[in-house]
């Protein structure tokens, strides 16, 4: 028969991502709500081994829902990939009777979490809270809608700058392992081409498409870069372009921190929201050591050891649509 757990304890950890805030909200008051203690760990994994932890009531998480961040702070933890500071995390959790966690984070917080969870006896349940969607498993993840709508605002206002001057403008997104912000963003906005990691790119191609272009005196293009893609960057992909293409007014814009920040769009608070009342529900019912997706609309959990050995990917028809789209 399974232990009831009555203390559990949540923490934000690596890249933060707008809506953790939601899910922290949404963790602590269904926590409340059946009965649980729940406590905040502050800094993830770090403030866990240094005991930066404090408990909270249902007025903690008051007023934000729509803040982008996260209250409980984020860090990468380095001592925390050793046998030695998971140790500690555990004494910590031990000496103050938490029982479950909830961890929100990304694909490396998850892989903490399994060490750990191999380790000792706490259950964790994850919630995938990236900006990056590059976790296989769920449709969502904490953060991209909001970081996507970001890069299409700004996008959309390079449109009309780039149109101004007849420029080509490659534009750099986020997205070191994952094409998703560069993909979403470049379909919504019109773009002549998207360069993402998950996918070889013909630069051939892309300067034979822009010379055609030349040619018909269509010379305002914008190029999305993921920041991971094979030539590293924005800046690389326009030097090289630069080279074929000596009439082109070439611009280089890269997004960068602003795609992590800003109110939470509604679809990502509605998802924290579900993923993080799910979490308890899991702690509760002894659905231990998953992380909580949605997949086809239906809550998905995934045994977090599954976390990274699967990989998404970009079907070539999307690649398809972009180029026909844009002609
Ligand atoms: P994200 O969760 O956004 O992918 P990171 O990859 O930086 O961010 O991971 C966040 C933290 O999770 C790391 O700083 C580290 O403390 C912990 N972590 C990541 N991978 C492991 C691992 N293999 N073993 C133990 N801890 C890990």
């Amino acid at each position: 028969m399974q232990k009831k757990i009555s203390r559990i304890g949540v923490l934000t950890s690596g890249g933060d991502a707008p809506g953790m805030n939601a899910a922290v909200r949404a963790v602590v008051r269904t926590g409340i709500y059946h009965g649980l203690d729940v406590f905040g760990i502050m800094r993830g994994y770090q403030g866990l081994m240094e005991d930066d932890i404090y408990q909270m009531e249902g007025r903690s998480v008051a007023n934000i829902i729509q803040r982008g961040g996260t209250i409980l702070k984020t860090a990468r933890c380095k001592e925390f990939y050793t046998p030695e500071g998971r140790k500690k995390a555990y004494e910590i959790l031990k000496q103050r009777g938490i029982e479950g966690l909830v961890v929100i984070g990304g694909d490396g917080s998850f892989r903490g979490a399994v060490a750990f969870s191999q380790e000792y006896d706490i259950p964790v349940i994850g919630i995938a809270g990236t900006i990056d969607k590059d976790i296989y498993g769920t449709d969502f993840t904490i953060g991209f809608d909001t970081a996507v709508n970001t890069a299409v605002e700004a996008i959309d206002k390079i449109r009309d700058t780039a149109d101004a001057h007849d420029r080509l403008f490659i534009v750099e997104v986020m997205g070191r392992d994952a094409g998703y912000i560069a993909l979403h963003s470049g379909i919504a906005t019109g773009a002549e081409n998207i360069l993402v990691p998950e996918r070889k790119t013909d630069l051939k191609d892309i300067i034979n498409s822009l010379q055609e272009k030349e040619r018909r005196k269509k010379l305002v293009n914008i190029i999305v870069v993921a920041e991971g893609d094979e030539y590293g960057g924005a800046q690389n992909v326009a030097n090289l372009l630069k080279e074929h293409l000596p009439k082109a007014e070439a611009r280089v814009c890269i997004l960068g921190h602003i795609q992590r920040g800003g109110a939470p769009s509604c679809l990502d608070r509605l998802i924290a929201s579900r993923m993080g009342y799910h979490a308890v529900e899991c702690l509760i019912e002894g659905k231990f050591n998953v992380f909580v997706g949605i997949l086809n609309n239906k809550m998905n959990y995934v045994p977090l050891e599954n976390v990274g050995k699967k990989k998404g990917t970009i079907s070539e028809e999307w690649m398809k649509i972009v180029k026909i789209l844009a002609s």
